[in-house]
């Protein structure tokens, strides 16, 4: 099929990549240059697993090109993917300027049936502005051309993307649901069909896809993260209970996951959620409900426990170090947000470098992808003689040297079994306050190390 994907972020770049990877003839569209003449240079402006390779290999057979090009991008395919940013606006609320600019683009220059499938996450009731929109510059298109445009048909569908970062291939490819909204007009039950033949090698195994009307699709999305956001949330206000009556976090997780009805899966206490999409989005639906006149009193709560919880590691240190921290190094592991991702959006170890250099301290850090994003992002956080004082180190060993303690803050696979002999020998004093829970305390203790985790104070 031919298909066009506006937007070449993490979303549209991974979905061109694997639609043509299925033999599917993709269109990538982007208004950022830079990053299509990278990827026409065969590179790739995220770090995300075995994307480079899905990439090279549609490139060399045809399947996939990036362009600039919105009247070539609109012309190519029967189905165009909107899967651009909606970063939040200042009161929260999705930001659609992108989207709409995407469905005005498509209004046009389109020439015949479209189906615009909308990838962003949107509010409920975005596919209608989107239809208002297109439908605007087709009018205005008709006026101009004395009503010849007014046959053109298209029919907006919700595709929300369920993808996480760093197994965003593999989710794409192996997705646990497929969840597409299309409504019941000539236009939206032929959307149907082609959507229908688009997905049909998902559904082999058996059926994945989740029919529903568009608005409830638009809704399922934001109802996803909003209930892992607020699992997180949760876990994470018990787990600074735990800490305060003597109780181990990682025990209650185990106990409570071995029921079915709750689960074991995202029950991790840590240092708070960051990322492109959970803030975002449970920000974005509470503003939704605020349109109705309701208040999401829960999402509320799970977003003020977020915010406090980020600052954990920050107050973990002040607790053991004191609040004037001048004279003092430490070093951190990990910056992305979550790991095999280069992604700094909102990542807690932002919170955390702040506090730490605000408190006079100097940082040694160090990330297996996120370096040079981490860079970029944090000159906007900090000015330039507080950035001075962090060093961005090539190995974690090397960031521990005369540190008085390791901070750690996102949960890299490399970091699960260092050598602790090192670390004990390159720390000032042998002290990891672990925002990750990586380690079993009974064994940081064997070995001489004063462990803090998260809710894992135990009284023995
Ligand atoms: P991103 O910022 O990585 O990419 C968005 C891209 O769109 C950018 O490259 C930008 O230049 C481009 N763009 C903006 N306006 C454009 C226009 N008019 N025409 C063409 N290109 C345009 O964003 P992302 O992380 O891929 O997220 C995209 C959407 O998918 C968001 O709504 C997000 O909430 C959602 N989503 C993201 C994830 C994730 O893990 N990142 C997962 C599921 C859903």
């Amino acid at each position: 099929m031919k298909i066009t994907i506006i937007g070449t972020g993490y979303v549209g770049l991974v979905t061109g990549a694997c639609l043509a990877e299925l033999g599917n003839d993709v269109f990538c569209l982007d208004v950022d240059q830079r990053k299509i003449d990278l990827l026409n240079n065969g590179g790739i402006p995220i770090h995300e697993p075995g994307l480079e390779e899905v990439v090279a290999r549609n490139r060399a057979a045809g399947r996939l090109q990036f362009s600039t090009d919105v009247a070539a991008s609109v012309a190519h395919g029967q189905l165009q993917f909107i899967a651009v940013g909606t970063p939040p606006d200042e009161d929260g609320s999705a930001d659609l300027q992108y989207v709409l600019a995407a469905a005005r683009n498509i209004g046009r220059h389109m020439n015949g049936y479209k189906v615009i499938v909308d990838k962003s996450t949107v509010p409920v009731g975005t596919a209608d502005r989107v239809a208002a929109a297109l439908r605007e510059e087709l009018s205005a298109r008709g006026a101009e051309s004395k009503g010849a445009l007014d046959e053109l048909e298209f029919a907006v569908v919700s595709n929300p993307e369920f993808l996480k970062e760093g197994a965003a291939v593999e989710d794409f490819m192996r997705p646990d649901r497929i969840v597409i909204g299309t409504d019941d007009t000539p236009a939206g039950l032929r959307a149907r069909d082609l959507m229908k033949l688009l997905y049909a090698p998902f559904n082999r195994n058996h059926e994945r896809v989740y029919w529903m009307d568009v608005r409830s699709a638009e809704f399922t999305k934001y109802a996803a993260n909003a209930m892992l956001a607020t699992r997180i949330s949760f876990m994470n206000e018990l787990a600074n209970l735990a800490d305060q009556v003597g109780a181990d976090i990682e025990a209650v997780r185990h106990g409570i996951g071995s029921d079915p009805r709750i689960g074991h899966s995202f029950l991790y206490a840590g240092a708070g959620y960051g990322g492109s999409c959970f803030p975002k989005d449970v920000q974005a639906l509470e503003r939704t409900a605020r349109q109705y006149d309701q208040e999401l009193l829960i999402l509320r709560a799970v977003e003020a426990v977020n915010d406090r919880q980020k600052q954990v590691l920050g107050r973990k240190v002040v607790q053991r170090f004191g609040a004037n921290l001048t004279g003092m190094k430490f070093a951190v592991w990990g910056l992305a947000f979550k790991p095999n991702t280069d992604d700094m959006r909102e990542a807690p170890s932002r919170v955390l470098l702040k506090e730490l250099i605000e408190r006079g301290a100097t940082v040694a850090v160090h990330d297996p992808v996120a370096m040079e994003e981490a860079q970029r992002v944090l000159a906007l956080d900090l000015s330039a003689d507080q950035l001075a004082r962090i060093a961005f180190k090539a190995t974690p060993m090397d960031a521990l040297d005369g540190a008085e303690a390791l901070v750690i803050v996102t949960e890299w696979k490399a970091f699960r079994s260092p050598d602790f002999e090192q670390i004990k020998a390159r720390l000032k004093q042998p002290v990891i306050i672990d925002g990750r829970n990586l380690f079993e305390p009974p064994l940081m203790t064997g070995l001489g190390i004063e462990y803090h985790g998260i809710g894992r104070s135990v009284l023995t």
